[in-house]
């Protein structure tokens, strides 16, 4: 079979297996790990549209982690697609004006997350043992709500491993908040900063690139692995959705064979656009990559200028998983536009570390033309959920808001009427409040718990229960700190 190696976006000369990249999460020199190739799908649409979702997985994933035997893969297949998702579909498509959301929030915490986080684990101790690595694995991860509690579920009580979650204070939703400090399991921590998001991603980056740490976590016994999107291991899963989505639109009958759709994904770190990127290059008939902004609409400056310019102010929206002004992932993009060249790539994140800037040329902008990219403000995205509640009685939550208003830019801008996928992160009931008060401001006095019981009246859908259990659940974690004392709490964790 057709290997896929990865090297670093900073320096391709040396390449590593899939395992590899997976167990180490981000390349020493502050790169992010890229298959060398992008494989093509080796099964048929319509093959592909008679499985189920962990086939579909399988056939998927298989084309990228080319080191994992069949056995193996389906192993950690089978323990992160089952019984923890409260559908046997995992992510079902609904159709709403005429437009199909997939509904990735069907996992252990209600948002998309849950849907590389529940297998990541698994495929890391699969790597670790692969490669001999003995030392216990510490996760160390920056949030912004939704990854923090999706990677404690993933890691909370798995042997070998330990978690540290590091989560901006004042920048996340109450309920997302409780979910993490309600994280059992002797292995997870949880720790709030005074900081916004990129603070504690730019935290998390420097602890993993301190050599000192390094050597001392070593002689500890341990070893510092990533499960944010940098990580190729969360990156790969989230390829399969795309896949799925295409391919259940086939058997439907909503589609033809080939016929191309759109995709629309509510972005903040860029991974699950990418995803959607690489399916397209895998052989899905996808024909434009809505990448939907909130007010932090960095990206959508980025498509339209091709300058990426962090330099503004940093909003706190009701979207907060996509407040982020440093999209990550958007290097694994700018390195292959810039014709897989790790030394132009480096020169572009150096100038975006220093001066918060870098500007792609006119070459490389013209290999942007699969993306559109647009925003949607605080309005617009409270609008937009009252609109289609009122008009269809379906009820989103805020990010899959921005993605439907864009959406909606776009189809009058362009006049394109192919069949639309929108990606919906994340379930209403993870975002009440903001959900409730678009859908009507009378509801603003009410506690988050009354309007959740007042949401599922609404929408005719039951509390989930990542909700029910956090209801009565007790405070676990109240370690608070400050951006520049992260290193200090991370050695007392560990007693280093
Ligand atoms: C993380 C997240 C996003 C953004 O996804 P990226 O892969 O970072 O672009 C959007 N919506 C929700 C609900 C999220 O949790």
């Amino acid at each position: 079979m057709d290997k896929v190696l990865y090297s670093s976006t900073r320096d391709s000369s040396k390449k590593v297996q899939a395992s590899q990249a997976i167990l180490q999460g981000l390349s020493e020199d502050g790169g992010l790990f890229v298959p060398d190739h992008i494989p093509v799908l080796d099964k048929s649409l319509r093959e592909l549209s008679e499985m189920g979702y962990q086939e579909i997985a399988y056939e998927v994933m298989k084309l990228f982690l080319t080191d994992f035997t069949k056995e193996e893969l389906e192993d950690c297949i089978q323990k992160a697609y089952d019984s923890k998702f409260d559908t046997k579909l995992i992510a079902p498509l609904k159709e709403a004006e005429g437009t199909y959301y997939l509904e990735l929030f069907h996992g252990a915490t209600i948002a998309f997350k849950d849907m590389a986080l529940s297998i990541l684990p698994h495929l890391m101790i699969t790597s670790a043992k692969k490669n001999n690595a003995k030392e216990q694995i510490v996760i160390l991860t920056a949030t912004s709500g939704d990854t923090g509690k999706a990677a404690l579920a993933g890691f909370a009580g798995v042997e070998g491993t330990k978690i540290i979650v590091f989560y901006p204070k004042n920048g996340v939703s109450p309920i997302q908040e409780k979910q993490m400090v309600t994280q059992k399991g002797d292995n997870a921590f949880v720790v709030g900063i005074h900081g916004n998001f990129d603070d504690a991603q730019t935290g998390v980056k420097q602890l993993f690139a301190d050599k000192n740490l390094e050597a001392q976590m070593k002689e500890s016994g341990l070893r510092f692995s990533s499960a944010n999107s940098i990580n190729i291991g969360r990156l790969v899963p989230q390829v399969v959705y795309y896949v799925y989505a295409y391919a259940k639109l086939l058997k439907e009958g909503k589609v033809a064979d080939g016929e191309e759709i759109n995709v629309v994904v509510p972005t903040g770190n860029f991974g699950n656009i990418l995803a959607a990127f690489y399916a397209k290059n895998m052989g899905v008939p996808i024909a434009k990559l809505i990448c939907a902004s909130n007010e932090n609409k960095v990206l959508y400056d980025f498509f339209r200028t091709g300058s990426y310019d962090r330099n503004r102010e940093f909003v706190l929206t009701s979207s907060p998983s996509m407040d982020i002004l440093i999209s990550s992932n958007l290097e694994r993009l700018i390195y292959r536009i810039a014709g897989n060249d790790a030394k132009k790539n480096s020169e572009f994140m150096t100038s975006l570390s220093q001066n918060g800037s870098y500007a792609i040329s006119q070459e490389m902008k013209a290999q942007l033309e699969d993306f559109y990219g647009n925003y949607a403000s605080e309005q617009e995205t409270a609008d937009r959920i009252k609109e289609l509640y009122e008009k269809t009685g379906y009820v989103i939550d805020t990010h899959t808001a921005v993605a439907s208003a864009v959406y909606r830019k776009y189809k009058e801008e362009t006049g394109d009427t192919r069949q639309t996928v929108i990606a919906s992160t994340a379930s209403p009931f993870k975002f009440t409040r903001s959900v409730m008060n678009a859908v009507d401001s009378k509801f603003d006095s009410m506690t988050d718990f009354e309007l959740v019981d007042e949401l599922s009246k609404i929408a005719k859908v039951t509390v989930p229960n990542a909700i029910e259990e956090i209801r009565t659940a007790p405070v676990l974690h109240d370690t608070v700190c400050d951006k520049s004392e992260m290193k200090a709490t991370v050695e007392k964790i560990l007693g280093l």
